[in-house]
């Protein structure tokens, strides 16, 4: 028996003990994908990223490259860093490819990378504005690679004027956008002030993003960072509703840059917690945490 084969064999006799399993009321383990992460990230090592998904419980990680330059603001790495990655690592991380949008060689080397396997675009977080002619460029991009693109919103700096964003949603209604970032969740408030980048306290339905969830099918949600996870706790009643309402456009992500991977110092941790706590329905957990995710990206199975 070569090694293929016991591997195959072993994984039959893992599947086949899952029913007594299941017969005792044990809920098989749940499948976590991890939309937003980054190489390099604030200066961590490739080593310790691997360690942080290993610890975080993740099967899946999505790595979203920076553009030629800024690193995300975060020192974070580019496309060559984060393939290099899924190269070694085939069963457990997938890629983004991005550049900066409005970079004379945006779309070339965006679509080098996609022609290499990258599987969506992103994370865009630069300093245009989000239904201008770069996005738009980008997005007739994605159309004809069929991948996402995850945006951050973030007020007077990246991708700004949410208010207009629909016209990119309808302009490219094939393209599924991942919405991210302060502004992005900020927005679920309708009465939501534009410069408040974390704010707190009760939320009034139908802003901005609740809208855009609503109203436009190629419209989804990263859960991902202090910005996402700030939006469930700011106010757990709407939240609950929230999730209900758009449980199949929110995707998990944990968009964190520690070491540890558990605990009060990681953010991935603490959201999976949370999303757990509100939402004890595991079918809908499971959406979040994975469905959603493999119905907009082709995360192998
Ligand atoms: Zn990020
Ligand atoms: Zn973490």
């Amino acid at each position: 028996m070569n090694r293929r084969q016991f591997l195959t064999k072993t994984a039959t006799t893992a599947a086949g003990v899952a029913l007594p399993c299941q017969a005792i009321g044990l809920q098989p383990r749940q499948e976590i994908i991890d939309l937003h992460q980054h190489t390099n990230y604030s200066g961590r090592n490739d080593q310790r990223l691997l360690g942080h998904q290993k610890a975080l419980g993740v099967s899946w990680t999505v790595l979203l490259p920076a553009g030629r330059l800024y690193g995300l603001a975060a020192n974070c790495g580019g496309n060559k860093s984060v393939r290099k990655i899924v190269v070694k690592n085939p069963r457990h991380y997938i890629h983004f490819a991005n550049e900066i949008a409005d970079h004379p060689e945006c779309v070339e080397t965006i679509e080098a990378y996609l022609k290499k396997g990258a599987l969506g675009i992103g994370e865009q977080k630069f300093r245009v504005e989000c239904d201008s002619k770069h996005i738009s460029r980008i997005a007739e991009l994605a159309e004809e690679y069929d991948v996402p693109i995850l945006m951050h919103f973030e007020h007077g700096n990246y991708n700004t004027g949410i208010n207009r964003f629909h016209k990119i949603l309808e302009k490219h209604s094939k393209v599924n956008f991942i919405g991210h970032a302060q502004t992005w969740w900020g927005n679920i408030d309708k009465n939501h002030v534009q410069t408040v980048m974390y704010p707190k306290g009760k939320v009034t339905p139908s802003g901005i993003s609740d809208r855009l969830l609503l109203d436009y099918p190629n419209m989804f949600g990263d859960l991902s960072a202090g910005s996402g996870q700030n939006a469930l706790i700011r106010d757990e009643e709407h939240a609950v509703e929230f999730i209900k309402r758009h449980q199949d456009k929110l995707i998990f992500g944990s968009d964190c840059n520690d070491i540890i991977g558990r605990g009060p110092s990681c953010i991935g941790a603490r959201t999976i917690e949370i999303i757990r706590r509100l939402i004890p329905n595991r079918k809908i957990q499971d959406k979040l945490f994975s469905g959603n995710a493999r119905r907009i990206i082709r995360i192998p199975k």
